[in-house]
């Protein structure tokens, strides 16, 4: 057996969703390896992330760097005994150099013995251990959970009458869902029981949030650069404000993106003739299983999504991107935002708020052809937000917004499906 890189050192996760970095370690921990989230963001994270980068780096690079060196100049942690969990991609964006920038800034302050995991399918995922094939599909179902019980808090959040039960009562549950997915020694099956039965409780308690969903708000569709988006700190909690401008949001989650990284990996073996190959093998077998735990947690909600279904097959958003950028040519997430735009159009959503980084080029390419795509979909209105971490004031602009997606909603000729809820309301009160 080899030794486990990560003995003794404990893994931070930057800080993407609350639910998908909390699941992830506890994924983590049901292997035996150390795990927790990044501490909360704050003002020190965007003086130290600044202080040591040139100004140029996306802001995502700067909130990172920020928050492991917050932990590491106040010794809550040994640069021996950290080991930071840092995605890597070597495409033409600047995200590939992220941890190459950070370890040499880590070397210059004297905290060089820190680990940045970056587990990748060519190595084997071998920086993970001797558990990797067990901690991937464990890994995969606690996102699959994080993201469903996130979409079901912003599905009643903006209709809770009693102010904060939704994020308290989703803040109990997602503790259950962790509890289930850290538990050590399962096996797979017994494991995705323990999942499910927490995702029950966990629903309960959300549904028990007292509410009125007598009146659907405006529905506001979610989608940019992943990081940015996703994190509250990054994006100045934008979804709480649509949430307080009237607008119920439906955003882009962890899961799209682990979807669309297969479909491209099988686009590239196609590309080069390797569709016969042990690889493709596993590839197929992967997203049969991915698809497969997906269902089984999904299973759980019942018709809590009814008119929220995200693509059947991530392909069919990258589909609906062609007419205005080529899924061949234009990767990552300016073919997501595009694709996903059409496919929420087609859903009933009544705007679309892009959230991008200052400077990011998704946020940039998308913004240019919006303008065709909203045409296209009836004048749609579509609003691509930057974001540089300066807490700059979008009250006004978000206002303007809400106004168009409100006049769009009165002369609209898509429908929304509405869930039950909304139907049982309507019933209640006639
Ligand atoms: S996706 Fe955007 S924010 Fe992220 S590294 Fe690339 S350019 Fe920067």
């Amino acid at each position: 057996m080899s030794r486990n890189p990560l003995d003794g050192r404990t893994v931070f996760f930057p800080p993407m969703t609350e639910a998908a970095v909390r699941a992830i370690s506890a994924a983590f921990r049901s292997v035996g390896i150390d795990a927790r989230p990044m501490p909360p963001s704050d003002e020190e994270t965007l003086l130290l992330g600044g202080r040591f980068s040139s100004g140029e780096e996306c802001l995502p690079q700067k909130v990172t760097l920020g928050d492991a060196l917050k932990l590491l100049v106040h010794r809550e942690i040994a640069p021996g005994k950290m080991a930071l969990f840092m995605p890597a991609s070597n495409g033409p964006c600047r995200f590939g150099q992220y941890g190459p920038y950070m370890k040499t800034v880590f070397e210059d302050l004297g905290y060089g013995d820190v680990l940045l995991l970056t587990p990748t399918c060519e190595d084997g995922y071998s920086g993970v251990g001797d558990h990797a094939d067990e901690l991937l599909r464990t890994a995969w179902r606690s996102m699959v959970g994080g993201d469903l019980l996130q979409k079901l808090l912003l599905q009643v959040r903006p209709y809770e009458t009693l102010r904060g039960a939704a994020d308290r009562a989703f803040d109990e549950g997602l503790s259950l869902f962790c509890r289930a997915v850290e538990a050590r020694g399962e096996s797979h099956k017994r494991r995705l029981e323990r999942m499910r039965a927490a995702l029950r409780e966990a629903r309960a308690l959300i549904h028990r949030v007292p509410a009125d969903f007598s009146a659907p708000r405006p529905l506001i569709g979610v989608v940019g650069e992943i990081f940015c988006r996703l994190n509250a700190f990054s994006n100045d909690d934008v979804l709480r404000k649509v949430e307080a401008a009237g607008g119920e949001c439906w955003i882009s989650d962890v899961t799209e993106w682990v979807w669309y990284t297969n479909a491209d990996h099988h686009r590239t073996l196609r590309r080069y003739g390797r569709l016969i190959t042990p690889e493709a093998l596993g590839a197929r077998l992967k997203w049969h299983y991915q698809r497969k735990d997906e269902h089984a947690l999904m299973e759980v909600f019942g018709d809590d999504f009814r008119g929220y279904e995200e693509p059947h097959d991530i392909r069919v958003a990258m589909e609906l991107a062609r007419p205005y950028l080529l899924p061949e040519g234009a990767l990552g997430e300016m073919l997501l935002s595009v694709g996903k735009t059409v496919y929420l159009h087609g859903k009933g959503v009544d705007g679309i708020l892009d959230i991008n980084p200052f400077s990011c080029m998704n946020g940039i390419v998308s913004e240019a052809v919006y303008p065709r795509v909203s045409r296209d979909c009836d004048a749609l209105p579509i609003r691509v937000l930057y974001f540089d971490g300066t807490g700059a004031d979008r009250g006004y602009e978000l206002e303007i917004f809400m106004e168009l997606v409100r006049e769009y909603a009165a002369r609209k000729t898509t429908r929304r499906v509405l869930p039950g809820r909304f139907a049982a309301a309507c019933a209640a009160g006639a």
